[in-house]
């Protein structure tokens, strides 16, 4: 059976946004500005050529590509915006080279939830991007405040989802969180999973029923957390049976949600996802080049999935959430 190796939450920059970010932060590096000095931003910076070696390397059909996090979501709402419509353009750049190599997602700027919901519509109709990317809290805001909801309008009028990337936990999360080198591999899922938690909680897809999400990551940790999260939500709301939601918090999740395995190739885990959410609600992910990417296809291969699995978990599921 011929499989397309298709991988989902694959980072890139732009020379302009390590610039603006160096200047933000005074030069000083952290897991909350991303990468801008080391060897990844060489990595981060390529989408051309030597990016196309590496996925050759690693065998790697098809890259969709994101602005790593935190995306531009640490600027005011001008420059945020700017930077955002900057790196879409450099982005189908980048694809118009390689077109059968590269798709794409699009940086949003949340600190200017219109101006995002017009980039969004140019992004998708005129670049051809597949759906946007939002790096979770925006100056320590989610995205359930309706201020944000323009940019929900938007991808549910266009018909794409957007990828709920994690980063640094919200100034509101973040002192017990500040673990050094627990950031991401905890961090990371506490705030995402949090975020995507308070979607369903505040009613959001009650308000748009069109709305698809994507988590990486497995889910950050709420496949695993399903059945409590029902059991207790229940419990609780018996108090409170105004306050209770029309369906169970993990219908909204299955519903609304796929994930991908990015930075999560691990048999236990990956198999343990697949029982609570399907086959089909699966996708292949690296994350490149945070992660190895002849590494991770190595440890997925050693997991013996069928062809038909592979086939779906490496490429028709991704092929259809995403429109490639
Ligand atoms: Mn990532």
């Amino acid at each position: 059976m011929a499989i397309k190796r298709i991988t989902t939450e694959e980072a890139f920059t732009i020379p302009e946004i390590v610039e603006q970010t160096r200047k933000l932060v005074g030069g000083v590096p952290s897991m909350g500005t991303g990468a801008i000095v080391g060897p990844l931003v060489e990595l981060l910076c390529d989408i051309g050529q030597g990016r196309i070696a590496s996925m050759d390397n690693a065998g790697i059909d098809l890259q969709l590509l994101s602005l790593t996090a935190p995306g531009v979501q640490l600027y005011d709402a001008a420059t945020a915006l700017s930077l955002a419509k900057l790196a879409n353009d450099r982005l189908k750049a980048a694809i118009d080279a390689y077109p059968t190599r590269f798709a794409g997602l699009a940086a949003v700027a949340p600190q200017d939830p219109t101006g995002s919901a017009k980039e969004l519509e140019r992004a998708v109709t005129r670049l051809g991007l597949k759906g946007a990317i939002i790096n979770s809290h925006t100056h320590g805001e989610y995205l359930d405040n309706p201020k944000f909801w323009p940019i929900f309008e938007a991808v549910t009028a266009l018909d794409v989802p957007i990828y709920l990337h994690p980063r640094e936990p919200s100034p509101a999360m973040a002192a017990p969180l500040n673990l050094t080198g627990f950031t991401v591999g905890w961090g990371f899922a506490v705030e995402a999973g949090t975020h995507a938690l308070r979607l369903i909680a505040n009613g959001v897809f009650e308000r748009f029923p069109k709305l698809r999400m994507v988590l990486g990551h497995l889910g950050e940790m709420l496949p695993f957390m399903l059945d409590r999260i029902d059991n207790r939500y229940r419990f609780e709301t018996g108090l409170f049976p105004d306050k209770r939601m029309k369906r169970r918090p993990s219908e909204y999740f299955r519903d609304h949600f796929a994930v991908t395995t990015t930075g999560m190739n691990f048999p236990a885990p990956l198999r343990a996802a697949i029982a609570v959410l399907g086959v089909d609600n699966v996708l292949f992910g690296i994350d490149h080049p945070y992660e190895d990417q002849a590494e991770e296809v190595a440890k997925f291969e050693a997991m013996g999935f069928s062809e038909a699995d592979k086939k779906k978990l490496y490429q028709t599921n991704s092929e259809r959430v995403f429109k490639l």
